[in-house]
């Protein structure tokens, strides 16, 4: 059977059996030359692509799930935006590898199935990822909080948080390799104040009061009316009577007469001269030397005026050398910063002897969003006896599944169970804890961390 593929370039080229086939062994030859001595596993991104799949299928693993090397982009539709790719492909600390050839600086490495060089590429790519990976402490490698995600990404990545200009999305802007702007740079700003990221000026965008978008157009206005509909004309100014007017003001016909004190004027250079030009508006007639500058949003309409229109500055962010020395540290620290020290005591007992192969554990924190409300309405006792009976109730549902470290600010969990049915879990979790209690603590629950593929 014949097979249709798709080159990097839009070409399509057909296949024989024998070409792929030697296509295949070139390939897996030269990856193993250069040290990728397996198969790399992959999950493909959006799905498996069929008919390019007979090739791939020998060149990827598909089958092992659990520890993926790469996500393989096969996106077909060539309208599909990038700008938000990676808020559908998590920062899993895995390449993305483009092998449709659209993707860019979107995907971190280019794989064409006729380019052997792109082949090098890959084998380096995918080898460099799980080295820096595997530099990576096991705490920050199963973190799933996002502001550590987004530092473990970037430094797995060895990519800067580099934004380029977008005109598909609102924010102007996107981080290729990373989420879209509206969440990357939260996360990255928050980073900036605990001296995990440095940022760097990348430029000045201007941004709709009313809808927040910075889509706008920029444009020369009438002072007086806000009119864009403005014309050029030169000035001309009568030396006997010192008036300063448009040109058309004084055109009779083929006379230039004086619209003031009506004497014909003969002489440039004598009787007259043009100083320069002015802009005459064609809604109010107004004229004016200086226009000001006026911005209507491109989504909303809204007009907003330079001088009052909001600036948004727009920065690019880079690892600094702590968020490095933290990401790489053993145990790290951020992750288990404020942590209850018992808690940090069993974590780095567990780490130590690692006797935990083959289950899951996942730290989750518990918040009280009611917590201001209460202590203010009816005093800090009564909302420390709420909490207790909270954790009591908890104690009891979880029966031996997982232990509990009261907190400072937050009480912890370490829960004993899969990655999915904590997931699952949590809702039960949540309203077994609130069971009979006579006020709702509204409490959160974020999983800290999840030891997945933390310990080996
Ligand atoms: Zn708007
Ligand atoms: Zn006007
Ligand atoms: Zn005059």
């Amino acid at each position: 059977m014949l097979e249709v593929y798709s080159g990097s370039d839009g070409s399509a080229a057909i296949l024989e059996p024998a070409q792929s086939e030697n296509i295949v062994e070139r390939c897996l030859a030269v990856w193993r030359s250069v040290g990728l001595s397996e198969k790399p596993s992959v999950e493909w991104f959006p799905r498996k692509v069929v008919p390019f799949s007979a090739v791939y299928s020998k060149l990827f693993d598909t089958a092992v799930a659990s520890d993926p090397d790469a996500v393989v982009l096969a996106e077909q539709r060539r309208s599909a935006p990038l700008h938000n790719l990676r808020d559908h492909i998590p920062l899993s600390l895995l390449p993305v590898i483009d092998i449709g050839g659209r993707a860019k600086h979107f995907a971190d490495v280019h794989f064409d199935l006729m380019d052997q060089a792109s082949w090098i590429e890959t084998a380096r790519c995918i080898l460099e990822f799980r080295g820096r990976r595997e530099g990576l402490s096991p705490f920050v490698r199963a973190s799933l909080d996002p502001q550590t995600r987004l530092l473990a990404q970037a430094f797995v990545s060895a990519r800067q948080l580099t934004p380029i200009r977008c005109a598909e999305t609102t924010g102007g802007i996107c981080y290729p390799g990373f989420p879209s702007a509206e969440h990357t740079v939260p996360l990255a700003e928050s980073l900036c104040r605990q001296h995990y990221m440095k940022r760097t000026f990348f430029d000045r965008l201007h941004e709709c009061a009313r809808c927040g978008s910075r889509r706008l157009s920029v444009r020369e206005e009438c002072n007086a009316c806000r009119s864009p509909e403005l014309r050029q004309a030169s000035l001309i100014h009568h030396y006997r009577c010192a008036t300063l007017r448009p040109e058309a003001e004084f055109r009779q016909g083929n006379l230039l007469i004086c619209p003031k004190c009506s004497v014909q004027l003969r002489n440039y250079g004598k009787d007259y001269d043009k100083p320069g030009q002015t802009q005459i508006c064609s809604d109010c007639n107004r004229t004016t030397s200086e226009p000001a500058v006026g911005f209507v949003c491109l989504d909303c309409s809204t007009h907003a005026d330079g001088d009052t229109v909001k600036r948004a500055d727009v920065h690019a962010y880079a690892l600094t050398a702590e968020a490095v020395a933290a990401l790489t540290k053993p145990v790290d620290s951020f992750a288990i910063k404020g942590l209850p020290q018992a808690l940090v005591a069993d974590l780095r007992q567990l780490q130590a002897m690692q006797a935990t192969a083959g289950s899951n554990l996942a730290v989750a924190e518990v918040r009280y969003g009611a917590r201001q409300s209460i202590t203010q309405a009816r005093g800090e006792p009564v909302f420390e006896r709420l909490r207790a009976l909270f954790l009591e109730n908890l104690a009891n549902f979880l029966a031996g599944r997982g232990t509990i470290y009261p907190g400072e600010t937050a009480d912890y969990l370490l829960l004993d169970d899969t990655g999915e049915r904590v997931g699952t879990d949590i809702d039960r979790l949540l309203a077994q804890g609130q069971n009979s209690l006579s006020e709702d603590l509204s409490p959160r629950i974020r999983l800290a961390t999840s030891f997945k593929r933390a310990l080996p």
